[in-house]
């Protein structure tokens, strides 16, 4: 029997892969991706990189075509082969008090927030999530209460800082009035545990010839995940700071169950042997406020003992409540009795005043009330199945 195949019916639509955007490469990741894509020879592949990089760090370029010394045809090519598109902004808010808050969205299902928060560090702080979701449980953390989807990209990092930075009309670069000067990896997720990503974006946001920021005005936040602390001092040269929130190992179990793994004793020994600790490099420790469970005097004394030896800073933080939260955020004049402890320990002004409110710009909460919202949306889909899912997400979230 003789059998015929048939070639000449097309087969199903092929699936295009993802342009890779070159926003998310360092500078060596982006001459190897040139010369891989065989755009480039290797002899040229730094010298090109070089330019492609001033563009899209210095002068913040989405559109290949802007790139006037890059020849036309290599801009095509690159076009065709590369992405510089910026996520979609599914909300911003601006609060009375000058807080930005940004929720984007870089994939069906990956929704990052960021908050810009003015007057922090020299002259502004932008606060990026690193993952969305997060693996650990704290029990005062909303976050925590979101499983993991999965880690950002180098790219969706450095997005975050991009579209702050269009925001605040902040490109080219080199400018001296910027008003993002600091960079704090205190959103949603664990940063050590995506340090691959996060440590590529700091070398990208930290270059001279981009961004430029000072590897001295980012900091990045961990639960303690001891075993990488080394790993981030070698990588980054990133400030550090550490959730402590409790003085002993059987409260922390309770707030950080992380610490189970790595009690506080092998924490304190990772943050002393932190690369490039010292009194002008402090560690900042972060406290959260709760009331009657971590705030009494004795624990800020308890504190300031911990604490002995380490070049540290303390940022007290009032607990911003969300729905369902077992805890309640300290008063204010318990908050003070326990900073005046500090103070008088020589640790200054450390309570963090709460900023933003008024937009839910805390932990957790913007990518909560979305959700929430988009929630309710899909409810009234049920009675109108007229609508369109994506037209009605757009609306509410827009
Ligand atoms: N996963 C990292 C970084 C993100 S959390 C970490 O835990 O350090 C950033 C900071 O926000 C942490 O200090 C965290 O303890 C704090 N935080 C989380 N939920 C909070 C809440 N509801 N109120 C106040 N601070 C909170
Ligand atoms: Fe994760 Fe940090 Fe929240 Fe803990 S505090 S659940 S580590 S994001």
């Amino acid at each position: 029997m003789n059998v015929t195949l048939d070639l000449s019916r097309s087969p199903a639509t092929p699936v295009q892969p993802a342009r890779v955007n070159l926003s998310g490469l360092t500078r060596i990741g982006l001459a190897n991706a040139l010369v891989e894509a065989g755009l480039v020879e290797q002899k040229q592949a730094r010298m090109r990189a070089g330019q492609i990089w001033g563009w899209i760090h210095n002068y913040g370029v989405t559109d290949f075509g802007q790139m006037s010394n890059v020849a036309k045809e290599l801009r095509a090519k690159l076009d065709d082969t590369f992405t510089l598109a910026r996520p979609e902004i599914v909300e911003r808010q601006v609060s009375k008090d000058g807080t930005r808050k940004y929720l984007l969205r870089t994939a069906p299902g990956i929704e990052i927030e960021s908050v810009y928060i003015p007057d922090v560090g020299r002259s502004g702080a932008l606060c990026v999530s690193s993952q969305v979701g997060c693996t650990l449980n704290c029990t005062f953390c909303h976050t925590g209460t979101q499983p993991l989807v999965r880690n950002l990209t180098a790219a969706e990092i450095v997005a975050q800082v991009q579209v702050c930075r269009d925001d605040l009309g902040e490109w080219p670069s080199d400018r001296p009035d910027r008003l993002l000067s600091n960079i704090v990896f205190m959103g949603m997720g664990e940063p050590l545990y995506n340090l691959g990503a996060v440590s590529d974006a700091i070398d990208i946001i930290s270059d001279g010839e981009g961004i430029g920021l000072s590897r001295r005005r980012i900091t990045v936040s961990t639960s303690g995940v001891v075993p990488e602390l080394e790993n981030l001092g070698n990588k980054t040269q990133a400030m550090l700071a550490i959730s402590l929130h409790a003085t002993n190992d059987e409260l922390r179990d309770k707030l950080v169950p992380l610490n189970k793994k790595y009690p506080i004793e092998q924490l304190m020994a990772g943050i002393r042997a932190y690369p490039g600790l010292s009194n002008a490099r402090r560690v900042t420790f972060e406290y959260v406020m709760l009331k009657g469970v971590n705030d009494s005097p004795a624990e800020a004394r308890a504190l300031v003992q911990l604490l002995k030896g380490i070049p540290a800073k303390i940022n007290l933080i009032p607990f911003n409540p969300w729905p369902g939260s077992p805890y309640e955020c300290s008063s204010w004049s318990t908050i003070e009795t326990f900073a005046a402890i500090l103070n008088k320990a020589g640790y200054a002004s450390p309570i963090r005043t709460p900023r933003g409110r008024d937009i839910l710009a805390a932990c957790g909460q913007l990518k909560s009330e979305s959700e929430k919202l988009r929630a309710s949306a899909r409810r009234k889909l049920a009675v109108e199945p007229t609508l369109e899912p994506g037209p009605a997400d757009a609306v509410v979230d827009g």
